[in-house]
């Protein structure tokens, strides 16, 4: 076979390498997308849970503070009612009345004050996270808009390519078009490739001396003895 009757067919080879490496970019975009959804979705979360955190904590100070400030009431009551009874067993009775509100006040008191360490803790927590997750959440935002871009351009060019390989394909004489689709199966598309120093591009063998001349001086296409794919000689 002369190197002109391979010509279309390594144009074919060529418009299907291209389409080859789109089709894996748009794969490895599906996938690019799928992490930074994940690590979108993990960060939100985290967000979610200090916030309703703190919104925990908010809500039992004030439950505490509420507790306390009944405490005092009662107390207060309790403390006027001394004043005036009379009767001693009655005294003794809200003596204990007295000292129990006391217990409480200090026990709930004490208790705020644990609480408000926390809330500050997570307050603070919450100033030096949050920023952070918020400017990776946008970046990842971002990285998401260059992807769907990048898709759309890639499906449109795919879509181009294929209809220009329709064109390249009805240009290949139909034997070799079939050699080429059954060896595309074993090659990819490294299919008809050149000869680079005697050495067979496609398997990496050493073509014989005697096919090697051939090529040069009939500058034919041939087949590799070693793998199978077309072979020729690039001057
Ligand atoms: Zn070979």
């Amino acid at each position: 076979m002369r190197k002109e009757d391979i010509k279309p067919l390594l144009d074919l080879q060529e418009i299907d390498e291209e389409i080859d490496r789109l089709e894996r970019r748009l794969k490895n975009i599906e996938r690019e997308r799928k992490d930074f959804e994940e690590e979108l979705s993990m960060l939100r979360q985290e967000l979610e849970e200090l916030r309703t955190k703190k919104e925990y904590l908010l809500s039992k100070r004030k439950e505490l503070r509420e507790e306390i400030e009944r405490e005092e009431e009662m107390l207060e009551r309790t403390e006027k009612k001394m004043t005036m009874v009379k009767k001693d067993i009655e005294y003794k009775t809200l003596l204990r009345e007295k000292s129990k509100h006391e217990d409480n006040i200090l026990k709930k008191s004490y208790e705020l004050d644990e609480l408000e360490e926390e809330l500050k803790e997570l307050e603070d927590k919450i100033k030096e996270e949050e920023p952070k997750i918020e400017k990776r959440i946008k970046e990842i935002e971002e990285e998401l808009n260059d992807l769907d871009l990048e898709e759309k351009t890639a499906i449109r060019k795919l879509e181009n390519l294929k209809k220009e390989r329709e064109i390249r394909e009805s240009k290949v004489e139909e034997g070799i078009l079939k050699f080429y689709e059954e060896a595309k199966k074993r090659f990819g598309n490294k299919v008809v490739v050149c000869i680079e120093e005697g050495v067979c591009e496609g398997c990496g063998i050493k073509v014989p001396d005697v096919l090697f001349s051939k090529l040069i001086k009939e500058d034919s296409v041939e087949i590799c003895p070693s793998c199978g794919r077309y072979i020729y000689y690039r001057l």
